[in-house]
């Protein structure tokens, strides 16, 4: 047996370490302001505890393109290096002086809110940049030192004359890299990964207009003066305490989130934790409309107020993807994979506490402004019938805030629906049925009707409605939904409402003979009924079972679900005996005139269900015309 060592040397590491360390070549940029800002961040806890004599001031970073000699330059007012720290921090590969950091001021040091941590994003430099300088005076007041590497192993340590405290870093841009020397893709980078960091970002200069005195001739000419271009704003809503925040802060916040969302958000929910784990955060309602898919991905995740991502699948329950707004956490290992993520036990933790806050929110919300809650209520109940449809803690707590909207606007909690149908909407078995619309236009007629039956009608459109029907079926014990056009608006039986039939039984089989020859067996099931003599004489509906896994199919659902695609479209056509027009078609003689008054009945039945269309359309509206002729 042999034992031994494996030798790893750095030149078979580093190529490697630029090649694949990130994928996205042009985070480089956020690692080093993330470095300048921990260097930054560093001098301020320092100066703060009061362990060494420091002058703070106020510190920016500043980043420069010199596009000439190919260069970019970022230069903080940080800690800084000297050049044995330099040696230990930078020529260590994978030795993070964050880490170090934190371990040895471990307690005071804990909300400092340093972001490094593997001791691998400096060397994301080589990515874009042939070579990378470094000059770099520390706080401490040794001499400046000046390191250079060309991205082989081999580095240059000298000394430097730069006088003041901090680190300016220097890449030489690579020539397949030459966009980072664009003024524009530098600005979109900054705004998109640096946008609410901490520490004030100049990016050149801008020109600013002072404000004319009060006593201005008419036409004076504002001064222009030009100031610093601030690319950030270092102290963003979601770090401060909600109770240093007015309505019009989270406004505007919002706006410097999404500037081109003219959309004012409905509300809002200000997430605040730092146990079990530490998370900040504010999230939006927007109003949301019933297409689900375009709206995710607008939750933008920060760890310590720098941008990593805005997939957040995983971390904010999938019901919530579709809010905007931000989630800032240092306690999400983001450089795992995501599945690796959704298993973790502290994203789980800290999707189970986002779940649970929007729950309580909205549930104060309708207790505390229920008017105002029910204004808003067509906006947020996609999410909210979806989170309860996936999510059995949040179904469980939505019971009391979850609203049934009727035909008439009124807005009811599933308890005060019970108590309003309970002695009037009930079936054979005792359940309670509830009449619902999925549209006040297309069913109209079947509202009318039910309404002067004395029915509440509830208007449920959203497009996930069915399988929460579904699921409250399943779980509520004594209740069921029915559709106002679905067969089952028969099951509601009143006793005053089943009438004594106009016809005999003899003229009940000789209608029913007739009416089987010219109603297509394969398309309707036919059924006498004695109504009363003012309802419609035809009266077409759907087995409310069939339009379900019709429903369930095109929304996703049912999946297991086969063949379900070709399943013939069968509608009930009940026929009222008890109607004028009935007793005539039995009376008339003529087989042709009869023929077209049941074809002309049926246009009307399907007319008043939306099924007429096209070339049965057109015969009927010709048919129509001829009859007024
Ligand atoms: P990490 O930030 O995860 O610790 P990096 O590779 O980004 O790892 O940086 C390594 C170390 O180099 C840092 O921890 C820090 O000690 C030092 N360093 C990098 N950039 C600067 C800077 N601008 N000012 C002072 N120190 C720096
Ligand atoms: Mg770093």
């Amino acid at each position: 047996m042999k034992k031994g060592n494996i030798n790893v040397s750095v030149e078979n590491i580093f190529p490697l370490i630029k090649k694949f360390l990130y994928s996205d070549h042009e985070i480089f940029l956020r690692e080093l302001i993330s470095n300048a800002t921990d260097a930054t961040l560093k001098l301020k806890h320092l100066s703060s505890i009061g362990k060494e004599k420091i002058k703070y001031g106020e510190p920016i970073i500043e980043v420069k393109v010199d596009k000439k000699g190919k260069k970019l330059h970022i230069i903080d007012q940080g800690l800084g290096m000297s050049a044995d720290e330099i040696e230990k921090y930078i020529n260590q590969v994978a030795f993070s002086g964050a880490e170090e950091f934190l371990e040895k001021y471990k307690d005071s040091a804990k909300d400092s809110g340093i972001i490094g941590h593997f001791g691998l994003g400096f060397y994301s430099a080589f990515m874009v940049s042939s070579k990378v300088e470094i000059i770099s005076k520390s706080y401490r007041g040794d001499d400046a030192a000046h390191w250079s590497c060309d991205g082989s192993p081999n580095f240059t340590l000298k000394k430097s004359k730069k006088k003041d405290r901090g680190t300016e870093i220097i890449l030489h841009i690579d020539k397949d890299s030459k966009e980072f020397l664009e003024d524009s893709k530098i600005t979109e980078l900054l705004t998109k990964y640096n946008k609410f960091m901490p520490v004030p970002i100049k990016f050149g200069t801008k020109e600013e207009e002072l404000p004319l005195p009060e006593d201005a001739e008419k036409d004076a000419v504002a001064k222009k003066i030009t100031v610093d271009n601030i690319i950030n704003n270092p102290k963003p809503a979601w770090t401060k305490q909600p109770k240093d925040l007015e309505d019009q802060d989270y406004k505007s916040f919002y706006r410097e989130l999404y500037p081109m969302q003219f959309e004012e958000p409905l509300f809002n929910i200000h997430l605040n934790v730092d146990y079990p784990f530490n998370l900040t955060g504010i999230l939006y309602f927007p109003k949301i409309n019933n297409d689900l898919n375009i709206q995710k991905d607008r939750i933008q995740l920060y760890q310590n107020q720098v941008f990593v991502t805005d997939n957040v699948e995983g971390i904010v329950p999938e019901f919530l993807t579709m809010l905007r707004g931000v989630i800032d956490s240092p306690d999400i290992p983001l450089n795992v994979s995501r599945s690796y993520l959704q298993a973790d036990g502290a994203v789980k933790k800290i999707s189970s506490y986002i779940s649970r806050k929007v729950a309580d929110k909205l549930n104060s919300l309708f207790k505390n402004s229920r008017e105002d809650f029910e204004k808003k209520w067509n906006d947020i109940k996609i999410v909210i019938e979806y989170g309860m449809l996936s999510d059995e803690k949040f179904f469980d707590k939505a019971d009391k805030f979850a609203l049934y909207p009727s035909v008439d606007d009124k807005y009811y909690t599933l308890s005060e629906l019970t108590d309003k149908i309970k002695d009037n909407q009930t079936d054979k078995d005792d359940k309670l049925v509830v009449l619902y619309a999925s549209n006040k236009v297309d069913q109209h007629s079947y509202i009318e009707t039910a309404k002067r039956k004395g029915y509440e009608v509830l208007l449920l459109d959203s497009p996930i409605i069915g399988h929460l029907i579904q699921k409250l079926e399943g779980s509520k014990e004594k209740i069921s939904f029915v559709r106002v056009d679905s067969d089952h608006i028969d099951n509601l039986i009143k006793k005053d409402d089943t009438k004594i039939s106009k016809l005999s039984d003899d003229e009940k089989k000789k209608l029913e003979d007739i009416l089987k020859e010219e109603i297509p067996s394969d398309k309707f099931t036919v059924q006498l009924e004695s109504m009363d003599s003012e309802a419609d004489p035809f009266i077409i509906t759907q087995p409310e079972f069939m339009r379900r896994m019709k429903e369930m199919q095109q929304t996703g659902g049912g999946g297991g679900m086969f063949g379900m695609g070709n399943m013939p479209e069968i509608f009930n056509l009940t026929v009222n005996t008890n109607s004028e027009l009935v007793g005539q078609i039995l009376a008339t003689k003529t087989k042709k005139k009869q023929s077209r008054l049941i074809s002309q009945s049926l246009d009307l039945a399907k007319l008043s269900h939306g099924l007429l269309k096209g070339e049965e359309l057109t015969n009927f509206i010709k048919r129509s015309y001829d009859i007024i002729k």
